[in-house]
C-alpha cells in the first residue's frame, strides 16, 4: 500500500546537513498494523548542542538577521509553494506514520500547513515597534521608541497527534519573527517534519535557521536544558509541560505550553439537533479522539439524553474505521500499543468506579491499534471518565437538569482548552461563551482552528497563545530605547 511513498532520510537535519546523533536508535511503527517502518537516532546532548550552536550561528548570520522582511516573507511563500507541490507525499507520509485517514491528512493537515506559512509570511513586514512619549519628561525632550526583536533560538517540541500541523504552528510564526529553530518531532511520528526539512532546504533558507533533532524525551530534555536556547515552545502532555517549567526555573528561558484538555460539548435544549449531534460526534471522535481540544465531555439535557446519545453513537458507527492510507477510512488507529492499552485501562477503571458503557469499548481486529468509538455515561465528577484526558475515541456523557448546574459542571475540570456549544438562542450562546473557562469557545461549529485566531488554554491546558497576532508576544522581545535630545 505504501509503495509510492518516498520516505525522507531518518537523520537529523543540522546546519543544512543530514547527520546521525547518539548511539541509540528508536524504531518507528505503522499504527495500522504494528509493522516497523523505520528507525531514527535518539540524539544525545552533544547532538543537541551541535544543533543549538548551528541555530545560534544561523541567528547571528546577517543573511538571516539582516534580511529584508519582504525577503523573509518570500522565503516562507516559497516553502508554502513547495508544500503544495509535495502535498500528496506529505499527506501519505503523515497517514502512514500517524495512522490518520488520508481523507483528512490530504484535505486538512497538509493544506492547513500551507495556509499557516502563507498567513505568517504576511506578518514578516508588519512587526514593528512604536514611538512613545515619556510621561515624566518635558515634551520634546526625549526620543523614545520600542524595538521588537526576535527572541533568538527557539526549541520547539511537538507531539504525534498532528505531527506536521503542530510543528508548523510553531515554525511559521518563529521564522516570520526572524528567530531560528531547533525542532524535535515526536519519536512516534518523525517523518513529516523530516520531509518538511527537505523542503526548507530546497526553499533556500540560510543554513542553521531550521534544524531538526530526532529523539525521545531525553532529547527533548537536552533542548530544554541547553543554555543557548532562548525559548521553549512545547505541545504535549500536561505532565511533561510541568516538568519543563521546573527545568527552566534555573535559567528562566521563555516558555509557552499547549497541553491537554477535557473539553465540554454542551447541547442546549433548544439546539438544532441536526447540527448538534453530528457536531458532538466529530468533536469527540475525529482523529480517533487524539486532539487536545476534542469535545470529550458531552452535556445533554436529561429529557433528551437518550435520544442524543443514540444519535451520537449512530453517527459514530457510520465512520468507516481502517488504515490511514485507505482513502475510504474516516477513523484510523490510535498511535501505539501503549496508547491503546492506556485507553482500555482508563475505560475499565471508569466502569469499575461506576460509569456505564453506552456503546463501543472494544478493540477492532488484532493487528494495529483500532478502538471502537466509545461512549461512557457518568454523573460522578470524580470518575476518571469525567476528569482524565484519555486521548482516544472515548466520549463521556453527563445529563444535566438546569442551566446553573450546567456551567459549574462544564467548568469542573483542571483543564480549560476549549468548549463547544450548540444552541439556537443568541443570548444563551454569548452568556455561556463568557462563563466557560476555556481558551476557545465554538458555537454551533467545532474543531476549526484558524491562523488568525489565538488558540491556547486556561488553567492547566497551558501557558500562552499560539496563532494570530498574539503569538508574536512569545517570539519577540520588546526593547525600549530612550534618548535625550539634550534640551
Ligand atoms: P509527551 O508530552 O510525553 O510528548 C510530547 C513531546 O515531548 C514528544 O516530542 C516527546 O518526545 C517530548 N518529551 C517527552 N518528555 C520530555 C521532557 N522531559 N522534556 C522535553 N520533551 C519531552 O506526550 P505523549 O507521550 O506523546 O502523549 C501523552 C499524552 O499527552 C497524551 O495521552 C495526551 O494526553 C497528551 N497529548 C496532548 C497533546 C496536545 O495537543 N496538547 C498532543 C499529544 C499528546
Ligand atoms: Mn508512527
Amino acid at each position: 500500500m505504501n509503495n509510492d511513498i518516498t520516505m525522507p532520510r531518518s537523520l537529523n537535519y543540522i546546519d543544512g546537513q543530514w547527520c546521525h546523533g547518539g548511539d541509540r536508535e528508536i524504531p518507528v511503527y505503522n499504527p495500522a498494523d504494528g509493522s516497523q517502518i523505520g528507525s531514527i537516532p535518539c540524539s544525545d546532548a552533544a547532538t543537541v548542542d551541535k544543533a543549538v550552536k548551528a541555530a545560534r550561528a544561523g541567528f547571528e548570520n546577517p543573511e538571516w538577521r539582516n534580511l529584508a522582511p519582504m525577503a523573509r516573507e518570500a522565503l516562507l511563500h516559497r516553502l508554502a509553494n513547495l508544500i503544495e507541490e509535495n502535498a500528496e507525499q506529505l499527506a501519505k507520509i503523515e497517514s502512514l506514520d500517524n495512522g490518520k485517514p488520508i481523507a483528512f491528512s490530504s484535505t486538512l493537515d497538509v493544506p492547513l500547513c500551507t495556509s499557516w506559512f502563507r498567513y505568517f509570511a504576511g506578518w514578516c513586514s508588519k512587526l514593528s515597534g512604536k514611538s512613545l512619549n515619556p510621561a515624566l519628561q518635558a515634551a520634546g525632550s526625549h526620543h523614545v521608541y520600542t524595538r521588537r526583536e526576535p527572541i533568538g533560538v527557539v526549541g520547539a517540541i511537538v507531539p504525534w497527534n498532528f505531527p506536521l500541523v503542530l510543528a508548523v504552528w510553531k515554525l511559521a510564526p518563529a521564522l516570520a519573527a526572524g528567530c531560528t529553530v531547533v525542532i524535535k518531532p515526536a519519536e512516534l511520528t518523525p517523518y513529516s517534519v523530516l520531509k518538511l526539512a527537505e523542503l526548507v532546504d530546497q526553499a533556500g533558507f540560510p543554513k542553521g535557521v531550521f534544524n531538526v533533532v530526532l529523539g525521545d524525551g531525553s532529547t527533548g530534555q537536552a533542548i530544554v536544558d541547553h543554555p543557548g536556547v532562548n525559548k521553549i515552545s512545547f505541545t504535549g502532555s500536561t505532565a511533561v509541560g510541568k516538568s519543563i517549567l521546573r527545568s527552566v526555573s534555573h535559567d528562566l528561558k521563555r516558555v509557552t505550553l499547549e497541553l491537554g484538555g477535557k473539553s465540554p460539548t454542551i447541547i442546549m435544549p433548544d439546539a438544532d439537533m441536526s447540527l448538534a449531534i453530528p457536531g458532538a460526534t466529530q468533536a469527540a471522535f475525529v482523529n480517533s479522539g487524539q486532539i487536545c481540544f476534542a469535545g470529550t465531555r458531552l452535556f445533554a439535557p436529561r429529557k433528551h439524553f437518550e435520544q442524543i446519545l443514540d444519535g451520537v453513537a449512530d453517527a459514530a458507527s457510520s465512520f468507516k474505521i481502517g488504515p490511514g492510507l485507505d482513502p475510504t477510512s474516516m477513523l484510523g488507529p490510535v498511535i501505539s500499543q501503549k496508547q491503546m492499552d492506556g485507553i482500555f485501562t482508563r475505560i475499565d477503571s471508569s466502569v469499575q468506579q461506576g460509569a456505564s458503557l453506552h456503546s463501543g469499548g472494544k478493540r477492532i481486529g488484532d493487528a494495529g491499534y483500532f478502538i471502537e468509538p466509545t461512549i461512557l455515561v457518568t454523573d460522578d465528577n470524580q470518575n476518571p471518565a469525567f476528569r482524565e484526558e484519555f486521548f482516544g475515541p472515548v466520549l463521556t456523557a453527563t445529563p444535566y437538569d438546569d442551566l446553573d448546574e450546567l456551567v459549574a459542571l462544564a467548568n469542573d475540570s483542571s483543564y480549560g482548552l476549549a468548549a463547544h456549544v450548540y444552541t439556537s438562542q443568541l443570548n444563551a450562546a454569548h452568556q455561556l461563551a463568557a462563563k466557560l473557562e476555556a481558551g476557545t469557545v465554538w458555537v454551533n461549529t467545532q474543531l476549526s482552528p484558524d491562523p488568525n485566531i489565538p488558540f491556547g488554554g486556561f488553567k492547566q491546558s497551558g501557558w500562552g497563545r499560539e496563532n494570530g497576532e498574539d503569538v508574536f508576544e512569545h517570539y519577540l522581545e520588546t526593547k525600549s530605547v530612550i534618548m535625550s535630545l539634550g534640551n
